[in-house]
């Protein structure tokens, strides 16, 4: 199993939240720019909560687009990441708005009551 940080942010997250029996789904949400697929990152879930109270439950991840803000031309959007250039103008001057986020977005729990953020 690869330990990507990403891997040991769910570990850490894991170790926070000291999973009860009551625990069904843990939503996240990733960055595309954090390169970790939602496959490797549900693979290592549920090596890790395999003989927990947590066995069972699910990781549902939100994959955040690259979305970036050009200083030239103001253009906003989603881009591919591995051609970082405005798809107004053509400038690589941009900030980057969205794409780098990893935070816990909410927790469902056995009697559907369901903890947002
Ligand atoms: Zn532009």
């Amino acid at each position: 199993m690869s330990r990507s940080p990403c891997l040991r942010w769910v570990l850490r997250l894991m170790d926070r939240l000291k999973p009860t029996a009551a625990l069904r789904r843990v939503q996240v949400v990733v960055g595309v720019l954090r390169r970790v697929t939602p496959e490797s990152l549900s693979f290592a879930y549920e090596a890790l909560t395999r003989d927990t109270l947590a066995a069972g439950s699910l990781l549902d991840i939100k994959v955040e687009p690259f979305t970036v803000l050009c200083r030239d031309c103001g253009w906003q959007g989603q881009i591919d990441d591995a051609v970082p250039l405005c798809a107004g103008c053509g400038a690589g001057k941009l900030q980057t708005l969205k794409g780098m986020e990893l935070f816990l977005a909410g927790l469902e729990v056995e009697d559907n009551e369901t903890a947002e953020k």
